[in-house]
């Protein structure tokens, strides 16, 4: 069990460093930040800084030997490297390594039970006419690494499509469209003695393949799946022997859960934790890698949470939204940035949604669905 001193190295520098950085400290830890960007966000709050790439073998030794335990909060690091430091990481470097691919994560999914969307490997424009001819269109391409945010992925509404499509050069999977009647996750956290707590399971709303809203509580046509969505989580988590926060994102259909990706980190649908859920899941995440017992996930009240996307209206008119809890990331506004998020509490539903429809307005959302189903 880390004692308050330690230190807990981070790999990676974004928004979710940070905020691990601030729940570490709050428990009496020091992070390090290893990151290649010189401006990250992460870093701001940490005690300490490695600017270096994924790639560098030496600053990675210095770094793991400065701290006491490590981890990440971005899940397209180059794992090449990050062999000599596996026994002192958690997750897992096999856990890291399954979801950095989506090939290798549907397959072990698929292999502890899941069903994900209908998929093939895409290698070549001949392998995309096949896998067009035998899932059907719609589809979609994606990369099988490095996309993230709606990155590296193609829609295809038909074989011509398909034709038309310059495939980028690198392993890309096509997957059938699924009709879903929403889109969910779960969040668990699984301690180094194997036990498992799992925080409520938002609705997740997606504007461009970005996600814009996490709702709480969700609707019954989610409601109903969480329980087989949670036991296939479980058995991917107990299946990799994982030590964190592990986030599983599904569809819900009528045939019941699909699994669309896992995350092997913190989640932007679980950020209402902070303040709505007895511990937030960047606390349990440092507790479940630090050997502390784990702290309640329970939710305190209904939430909202919402996205900052691209350039945010003024902290002020942010901050004067009745019940909000605002996060800004430190990130300079760019189109598709998620550079902040604000999280909505009360006990009361109706209530809720007024005050999350002011504001979705105030954030330039107008979905027509800003009231939850
Ligand atoms: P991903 O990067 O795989 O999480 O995809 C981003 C978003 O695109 C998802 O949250 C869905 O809204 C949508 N999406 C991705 N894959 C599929 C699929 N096979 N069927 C339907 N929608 C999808």
């Amino acid at each position: 069990m880390l004692q308050p001193g330690g230190t807990i190295g981070i790999l990676g520098g974004g928004q979710l460093g940070r905020m691990l950085a601030i729940a570490a400290a709050q428990l009496g830890y020091r992070t390090h930040i290893y990151t290649p960007e010189r401006d990250s966000v992460a870093a701001e709050v940490a005690a300490e800084v490695t600017v270096a790439p994924f790639t560098d073998p030496l600053a990675l030794g210095r770094f793991a030997q400065a701290c006491d335990v490590l981890t990440f909060e971005f899940e397209n690091i180059p794992t090449g490297q990050l062999a000599f430091l596996a026994d002192r990481l958690a997750p897992s470097l096999r856990a890291l390594e399954t979801a950095q691919d989506r090939i290798k994560e549907k397959r072990f999914a698929e292999s502890v039970g899941g069903r994900p969307a209908p998929f093939m490997p895409v290698e070549s424009a001949d392998d995309l006419t096949r896998a067009v001819e035998r899932i059907g269109t719609p589809g979609i391409l994606k990369t099988a690494r490095d996309g993230y945010d709606g990155k590296g992925q193609w829609r295809i509404a038909s074989a011509r499509d398909a034709d038309a499509v310059r495939l980028p050069h690198t392993t890309c999977v096509y997957e059938g469209l699924v009709q879903f009647d929403a889109e969910f996750s779960v969040i668990l956290v699984r301690g180094r003695d194997g036990e498992v707590r799992f925080w409520d399971s938002p609705e997740n709303r997606h504007v461009d393949g970005i996600l814009s809203q996490s709702l709480l509580p969700a609707p019954a046509a989610i409601a109903a799946q969480v329980e087989p969505a949670r036991a296939l989580a479980q058995r991917i988590a107990d299946g990799l022997g994982y030590v964190g926060v592990l986030t599983c994102e599904f569809f819900a259909t009528p045939q019941g859960p699909v699994c669309n990706e896992m995350a092997p980190r913190v989640h932007n649908s679980g950020h209402w934790t902070i303040e709505g859920a007895a511990t937030s899941q960047f606390e349990n995440h440092l507790r479940a890698v630090t050997g502390l017992p784990l702290g309640l996930p329970q939710a305190l009240g209904v939430w909202a949470m919402v996205n900052l996307v691209g350039t945010p209206p003024p902290l002020g008119t942010l901050a004067s939204l009745s019940g909000a809890h605002v996060h800004m990331y430190g990130k300079a506004p760019r189109p598709s940035r998620k550079v902040g998020h604000v999280t909505l509490c009360t006990v009361d539903e109706g209530y809720l949604d007024a005050r999350l429809a002011e504001l979705l307005h105030v954030v330039g959302i107008e979905t027509g669905k800003t009231a939850r189903a």
